[in-house]
C-alpha cells in the first residue's frame, strides 16, 4: 500500500477499515541468503538497501524484541553532519544526504526538521577549536557558520549568557542539521524492506552463530536454528555478547546513555543545541516536550535504565545552560544500551571469520548516521568492497594505529 493524499482520503470514506499492517510477521524459513542480527535502525536499512539497491531480497532480519524496541526508539533523534575528520565527516555528510530524500525514498512520515543546530562555546580555546572543525566541514563542501555571542543571543534570547564559569561567546552552526521522528524510522525502513520481500522476525532472539570449517553457517535462535550464506551483525549495545558467540573479543564496552521529556510546552526552543561546558544537548518535540541528554553514565551496564547521580548531573547542565528549564516538570525519562568503541567512532567491516560482517561502535551518535550505516554496511555485504565513505572505519585501525578519534580523548570508550 501506497501512503499518500489519496490514499488517506480514500480510508477516511471507508471508515479506515482498509489499512493493511505496515510489515508482515513471517515465520522464519530454514534458509537466507543475508540474515541480519538486530532489527535497530542498522540492520533494518541494511535490510532496506540490500533490497532495493543491490537485488539481495532473500534476507532476514532477526531481532530478539520489538522493532523500535532498541536505541532506535530511545535516541534523543538529533541529526547532523558536523564532523572534522576525513574518517567521519563525507560519511556523516553522505548519511546527511540521504536523510533530506528519505521520506520520498521510503514513503513513510518521518518528520524530518531541518531545524539547524548549534555547538555553544564558552572560551576562546574552545572558539578556536570550533573554528577548526568549522573550517573542515567547509573543506569538505559542507555549510557551517561561526557565530559571535550576539548572533547567538538573537537566535536564542533564552540563554544564560551571563554565567560566571562558562559564558556564552558564540556558537558553530549547522543549519542543515536538525531531528528525526527515531520510531518513524526504524517503522519506515521496516516496510520499505519488507515490501522488498525482507522477512523481519521480531521477538526471535540469536543464541549462537553456527559455524563449519570456519565459515558461519546460521545462527542459532529462539525459533530454531536458521541457515544463511551470510551473516551480519547490526546489534549496537548487545556487540560484545553477539561477537562472543563467533569468538570475537571486539574493541567494544557497553555503557547507558538517558533520555528525558518534558511536559509539553509552546514553541520554545527552535533549534537543536548543545553545551559547549557540559555535554548537555536540546530540543523541542513536535508534541511540545523538551527533548534532552547529556552524559553516559559512566560504568559499563547492559542495563537499559540509568542511574539518579547522571539524572541530576543532567538537570544541573540543563538549568544552568537554560535557566527557565527549571520551571517544566520532567515526565518521562529512559536509558538505552551504547556500542562505545577505543575512538568514539564506529566499525562497518568484515571480521576474521569468513562470511561474518560486523556494524557497531556507534557510541552516541549513530541515529544520524542510520541511512548512510544501511547503505555502507549493505555495499559490503552485496559486493565484498568497502564504500568509501566508509573506508577508514575498519576494525584493525586499532592495531595499525590509524583511529578516528574525533574528540581526541584517547582509547577510553567512556569519554568518547
Ligand atoms: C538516550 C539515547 C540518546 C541518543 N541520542 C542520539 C542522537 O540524538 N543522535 C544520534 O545520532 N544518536 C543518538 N543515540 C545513539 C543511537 O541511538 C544509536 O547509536 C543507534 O540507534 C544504534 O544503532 P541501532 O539503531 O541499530 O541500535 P538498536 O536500535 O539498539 O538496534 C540493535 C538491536 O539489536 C537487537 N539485538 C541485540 N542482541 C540481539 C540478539 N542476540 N538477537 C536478536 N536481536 C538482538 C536489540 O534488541 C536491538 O533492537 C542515542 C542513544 C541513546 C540510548
Amino acid at each position: 500500500m501506497r501512503y499518500s493524499a489519496y490514499s488517506i482520503f480514500k480510508q477516511a470514506l471507508s471508515g479506515n477499515r482498509l489499512w493493511t499492517p505496515a510489515w508482515r510477521e513471517p515465520e522464519p524459513k530454514p534458509h537466507y541468503d543475508v540474515i541480519i542480527v538486530g532489527g535497530g535502525g542498522h540492520g533494518l536499512s541494511t535490510a532496506y538497501y540490500l533490497a532495493k539497491e543491490f537485488g539481495i531480497t532473500n534476507v532476514a532480519v532477526v531481532e530478539k524484541g520489538y522493532i523500535g524496541s532498541g536505541n532506535v526508539g530511545r535516541n534523543t533523534t538529533i541529526i547532523r553532519s558536523n564532523y572534522l575528520l576525513e574518517g567521519n565527516n563525507p560519511f556523516y555528510e553522505f548519511s546527511l544526504k540521504l536523510w533530506e530524500g528519505i521520506e520520498k525514498d521510503f514513503n513513510y512520515n518521518a518528520m524530518v526538521s531541518q531545524r539547524g543546530i548549534i555547538n555553544l562555546f564558552h572560551s576562546d580555546g574552545q572558539r578556536d577549536e570550533y573554528a577548526r572543525r568549522g573550517n573542515g566541514m567547509r573543506m569538505h563542501g559542507v555549510y557551517a557558520e561561526l557565530l559571535d555571542r550576539e548572533q547567538v543571543r538573537r537566535m536564542m534570547p533564552y540563554l544564560n549568557f551571563d554565567h560566571a564559569r562558562f559564558p556564552i561567546m558564540g556558537g558553530l552552526y549547522q543549519k542543515r542539521g536538525g531531528t528525526v521522528r527515531h520510531d518513524a524510522v526504524a517503522w519506515g525502513y521496516a516496510r520499505g524492506a519488507d515490501q522488498r520481500g525482507v522477512d523481519i522476525i521480531q521477538h526471535c532472539e540469536v543464541t549462537g552463530i553456527r559455524r563449519e570449517n570456519g565459515v558461519v553457517t546460521g545462527v542459532e535462535t529462539t525459533k530454531g536454528f536458521i541457515g544463511c550464506n551470510k551473516l551480519a551483525l547490526a546489534a549496537a549495545g548487545n556487540t560484545t555478547t553477539v561477537g562472543r558467540m563467533a569468538d570475537l573479543e571486539l574493541p567494544i564496552e557497553t555503557h547507558v546513555l538517558q533520555a528525558f521529556v518534558s511536559e509539553g510546552l509552546k514553541p520554545v526552543i527552535d533549534h537543536v543545541i548543545t553545551y559547549g561546558a557540559g555535554h548537555f544537548y536540546i530540543s523541542q518535540s513536535d508534541k511540545g516536550g523538551l527533548v534532552f541528554g547529556a552524559e553516559i553514565d559512566f560504568y559499563s551496564s547492559y542495563a537499559q535504565r540509568g542511574n539518579l547521580q547522571t539524572v541530576e548531573h543532567t538537570m544541573e547542565e540543563g538549568v544552568s545552560l537554560i535557566p527557565g528549564l527549571s520551571r517544566a516538570k520532567v515526565l518521562r525519562s529512559w536509558g538505552g544500551v551504547m556500542d562505545m568503541s577505543m575512538d568514539g567512532s564506529p566499525i562497518i567491516d568484515r571480521t576474521p571469520v569468513d562470511n561474518l560482517y560486523l556494524n557497531c561502535g556507534w557510541c552516541y551518535g549513530g541515529f544520524k548516521a542510520t541511512p548512510a550505516s544501511g547503505f555502507c554496511f549493505a555495499h559490503l555485504i552485496a559486493r565484498n568492497e568497502t564504500h568509501h565513505v566508509s573506508r577508514f572505519m575498519r576494525l584493525d585501525r586499532f592495531e595499525r594505529g590509524y583511529t578516528i578519534d574525533e574528540a581526541g580523548k584517547g582509547p577510553q570508550p567512556n569519554l568518547h
